[in-house]
């Protein structure tokens, strides 16, 4: 039951005014990334402290919901709805690194203006919090199985700019002692598990050498604590049997459900990719992003839902920065982590995730020392700051957890906050003080 805003009880939930699809979407992602409880408006006469309408040609039949015409926010003049629409349903192309979170710069605007409204209340404003725990950032540490083993002759290790005169010897070694450059994934668990995280390997379903180390490899990576899922090939970005075939296969050497995917060489073909993803029952994508540029292809450091004609079931995780993009750029040594900070320093300001895909073939401290030991200080550099390291399923569980549990938080006569979920801590923002009081009511 809801009840008008008055002085002395109040609802602190917004409602949202669009009946055009793709506006509504652009709408709909915004507030539920920026963790504020919302309602669609249908009828009524229902208030709210805030109502956020899509276009100004909505103003008239908003005011009813308002005490006061001031309450009412047209997003279309605070945000580029055009342009979040476009970079979300993934129509933008960049010809450069796309470090800018343009979709969540247009969100800080809106949630500046929500707050405004707010203040001039005297309410507080309640939010969800980013991360749990208390977190600032979430890391999703990623791996590209692309091969399981390579020698040193391999065309990896000569593409990879290795310096020719060390390539050589390294060459002779494997070839005479038949030592496996490639593979890796032992040593790599190992480093992650020293620093206490778990990370995601995206796995084919078919590898030049025997199957068995396929199996080996994902035993390993399920006794580290880490996560398997699809690094799809073939046409699978637009055929649903192939990516069924696939998961299906993966499945069965797992033994576990397979809940994302990241396909090969990040092919995609949006929307089609994304829901036929949806359509196979996966919970994540993790393909969105450039081969050959870093930063955020969507322009969001925050998980999102992309869209088609509407907002899509799907969450993509933005993966932002690849070894393989600073490797064929020659981007080497000290330069190789400073790429990494560029980036993390966005993820930082924003309190987004930072999803990095390193190859376990470049993992390897003969053929790739500055990669290795890059990723050793990523490893310490996190660890030591206030970030969440999770597996890609951990953050997307997590995530949808928060955008489908709704805060109810509402300003009693007492001044206590009351808010109907204990899954959630709320972050309260106030000229005044209020006293935040939560509620468990079962509900949960
Ligand atoms: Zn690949």
């Amino acid at each position: 039951m809801r009840i008008g805003v008055s002085k002395i009880e109040s609802f602190l939930t917004v409602g949202l005014m669009s009946d055009d699809d793709r506006r509504s979407a652009v709408l709909e992602e915004m507030i539920s990334q920026l963790g504020l409880d919302y309602e669609w408006i249908s009828n009524g006469d229902i208030k709210y402290p805030a109502v956020i309408i899509d276009t100004v040609a909505r103003f008239e039949s908003a005011r009813r919901h308002v005490d006061s015409d001031d309450a009412i926010v047209v997003a279309e003049k605070v945000c580029d709805i055009k342009s979040i629409y476009s970079l979300l349903s993934g129509m933008r192309q960049h010809t450069h690194d796309a470090i800018t979170p343009v979709v969540n710069i247009e969100e800080r605007k809106l949630m500046d203006i929500i707050r405004a409204v707010f203040t001039r209340q005297g309410l507080p404003l309640v939010y969800k919090p980013l991360w749990p725990g208390g977190h600032d950032i979430c890391v999703v540490l990623t791996h590209d199985v692309d091969w399981l083993a390579y020698n040193g002759m391999h065309r990896v290790v000569f593409h990879g700019s290795l310096d020719f005169r060390r390539a050589l010897p390294l060459a002779f070694k494997s070839l005479l002692r038949g030592t496996n450059l490639g593979w890796n994934i032992p040593e790599l668990t190992e480093l992650e598990n020293k620093y206490n995280t778990k990370s995601t390997f995206f796995f084919k379903t078919r590898y030049d050498t025997n199957s068995e180390l396929l199996a080996k490899s994902i035993g390993i990576v399920k006794e580290s604590g880490s996560e398997v899922a699809l690094h799809a090939s073939y046409d699978s970005h637009v055929s649903g049997g192939s990516l069924s075939r696939q998961i299906e296969f993966l499945e069965s050497i797992s033994g576990k459900e397979i809940k994302g995917v990241r396909h090969h060489i990040l092919k995609t073909k949006p929307p089609d990719t994304w829901k036929i993803e949806a359509a196979e029952g996966l919970s994540y994508d993790a393909t969105f992003a450039y081969n050959r540029f870093f930063g955020f292809r969507a322009g969001s450091c925050l998980p999102y839902h992309p869209f088609g004609e509407i907002r899509l079931p799907i969450i993509e995780l933005p993966t932002s920065f690849m070894d393989w993009t600073a490797l064929h750029r020659n981007i080497r040594g000290e330069k190789f982590f400073r790429s990494i900070e560029q980036v993390l320093d966005v993820v930082n300001e924003y309190g987004g995730v930072f999803v990095v895909n390193f190859h376990n073939t470049y993992m390897n401290g003969e053929t790739f020392p500055d990669v290795v030991s890059a990723y050793e200080r990523f490893l310490q550099k996190v660890t030591t700051q206030n970030s969440w390291v999770a597996t890609a399923s951990q953050c997307v569980e997590w995530w949808s957890t928060r955008e489908s549990t709704p805060l109810r938080a509402k300003l009693n006569r007492d001044g206590t906050i009351e808010v109907g979920t204990a899954l959630l801590t709320p972050l309260v923002e106030s000229t005044h003080r209020f006293q935040v009081n939560v509620v468990r009511n079962g509900q949960d």
